[in-house]
């Protein structure tokens, strides 16, 4: 069994205690998710393929086009005849956690790097990443060292997303570790190897756990292009979070039941001694209807967030596949490897 370390402790420790350890030669599976990337991917791809190679003469990239609505289809199908590029088009929009899955199933290296198509990960960490892989450490994230570039709406969702999840799961989430990761093939074989359909990544490399570092950055601008997730899809991503790592949404509404059951019995034990021993009129009725109201908007509320997780109970149940791939250009150098 592997040793596990807690990747929030983790965290911000990247130094490697051990010295090299035997493994086999580098094969790096590159994955990249590209969703409407067509200004970017040309470049990235440039950009990438020298910094790998500097690390190994084995390696392929996956293009994973995620359902693009613009022209990255026509450029990654342009690229594959040039490049040690295999090309997985699925086949509508999946999200960028499916986009990840399918280049995860696809991946054939004994290491897999994931990164962005948009330059913002930077390439300068790989070989730091490599040696961390070298010295024993079988999953190297990088970790967002400075959110200045973001709004203030957003930093403050991000960090009351953190809070929550941490507090409600078990496994504990690290602040601002993205999808930039280096993962070693135990790892993957570990992530393929969980069964859910309701893929948030990030709790999942928490949940595998395995020997873990972090290396801090700071994201760059993006290169061309707009960030696909606005409010609207970043909340939808952290409902996905907290719904499939924690049960508190559910236990918050015991706990305001408790409470609104207790203040209830008080008020009620109140107005019985005010009438029976003092003889008050009972005139309630307004009290009446706003705690109705009150009460009503409460079971409402609770009975929705009961609701979110029979939703993903029954998308678990269904079983559909996370992603289909609707085109596979196989021109991996590592076809004939795995
Ligand atoms: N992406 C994807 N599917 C999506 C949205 C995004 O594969 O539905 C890819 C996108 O092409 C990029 C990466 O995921 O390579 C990160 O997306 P983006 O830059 O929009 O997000 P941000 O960096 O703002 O978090
Ligand atoms: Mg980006």
């Amino acid at each position: 069994p592997q040793p596990s370390v807690d990747v929030c402790h983790a965290a911000y420790m990247p130094a490697a205690p051990h010295g090299v350890v035997p493994r086999a030669p580098l094969l790096l599976s590159c994955v990249v998710p590209a969703y409407n990337e067509q200004e970017n991917l040309e470049g990235f791809l440039r950009a990438l393929i020298p910094a790998v190679q500097a690390l190994t003469p084995h390696f392929e990239v996956i293009v994973v086009n995620d359902g693009s609505s613009d022209a990255t289809h026509d450029v990654a199908m342009r690229l594959v005849n040039e490049m040690p590029v295999r090309y997985l088009a699925l086949s509508r929009n999946y999200g960028k956690e499916a986009a990840l899955s399918a280049g995860i199933d696809h991946a054939r290296g004994n290491a897999v790097l994931l990164i962005d198509a948009d330059f913002q990960h930077p390439l300068e960490l790989l070989p730091e990443m490599h040696d961390l892989w070298l010295h024993g450490y079988e999953m190297v994230y990088g970790v967002i060292a400075d959110r200045g570039a973001e709004s203030g709406a957003k930093r403050l969702g991000t960090e009351l997303f953190y809070k929550l999840m941490n507090s409600g799961s078990s496994v504990k989430v690290p602040p601002n570790a993205g999808d930039f990761r280096w993962m070693d093939r135990k790892v993957v074989d570990a992530l393929k190897a969980l069964p859910e359909r309701n893929r948030f990544m990030k709790g999942l490399y928490a949940w595998v756990g395995f020997k873990t570092a972090a290396l801090p950055f700071v994201p760059k601008d993006r290169a061309a292009g707009a960030s696909s997730f606005n409010l609207r899809r970043l909340g939808a991503l952290a409902l996905l979070g907290l719904t499939s790592f924690t049960t508190l949404p559910l236990r918050v509404w015991s706990v305001i039941g408790g409470l609104v059951a207790s203040i209830a019995l008080a008020y009620g034990a109140w107005i019985t001694i005010d009438t029976f021993l003092f003889g008050a009129d009972l005139d309630g009725w307004p009290t009446l209807a706003a705690g109705i109201m009150l009460f009503s908007g409460v079971q409402l509320m609770s009975i929705g967030i009961l609701g979110e997780y029979i939703g993903r109970i029954y998308d678990e149940v269904k079983c559909r596949p996370t992603y289909l791939v609707a085109r596979d250009e196989d021109h991996s150098p590592l076809r004939d490897q795995a």
